[in-house]
């Protein structure tokens, strides 16, 4: 199941956004309403709209997003300090826009639980 997102569109760069980080199969672009001092978000280009719309197929891709945010801790100093990747699953995981997506947060102690 994929239907086309906000997020469809800041890849098409059909609206604006921070965008820090690009390759063949994602894109990292600043959240909007940031909730840390770092928190970005990181798509896979192609369009998934949930966790339960994941099968083994995208494995690989679903991987690449984790290998991006290895990399942006390093580019940008998080890597000893630490920070969290957040991936909400409709309602109950708070996600409000279906088109998988990890949030990046750093540059501050998360608190747990998240709620
Ligand atoms: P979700 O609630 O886990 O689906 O996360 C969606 C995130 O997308 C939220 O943190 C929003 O602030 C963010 N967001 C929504 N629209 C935009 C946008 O146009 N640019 C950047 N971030 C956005």
């Amino acid at each position: 199941m994929s239907q086309e997102t906000i997020f469809t569109k800041i890849i098409n760069r059909e609206i604006p956004a921070d965008i820090i980080y690009e390759d063949e199969q994602s894109l990292a672009f600043k959240d909007i309403n940031p909730q840390a001092p770092f928190h970005v978000l990181i798509i896979p280009k192609t369009p998934i709209a949930t966790i339960n719309d994941i099968s083994e197929e995208h494995a690989p891709l679903v991987g690449h997003l984790y290998v991006v945010a290895a990399k942006l801790a390093k580019q940008f100093g998080f890597s000893d300090d630490g920070f969290r990747v957040v991936m909400n699953c409709n309602d109950h995981g708070g996600q409000t826009v279906y088109h998988i997506h990890l949030h990046m947060l750093a540059g501050k102690e998360m608190g747990w639980p998240p709620y």
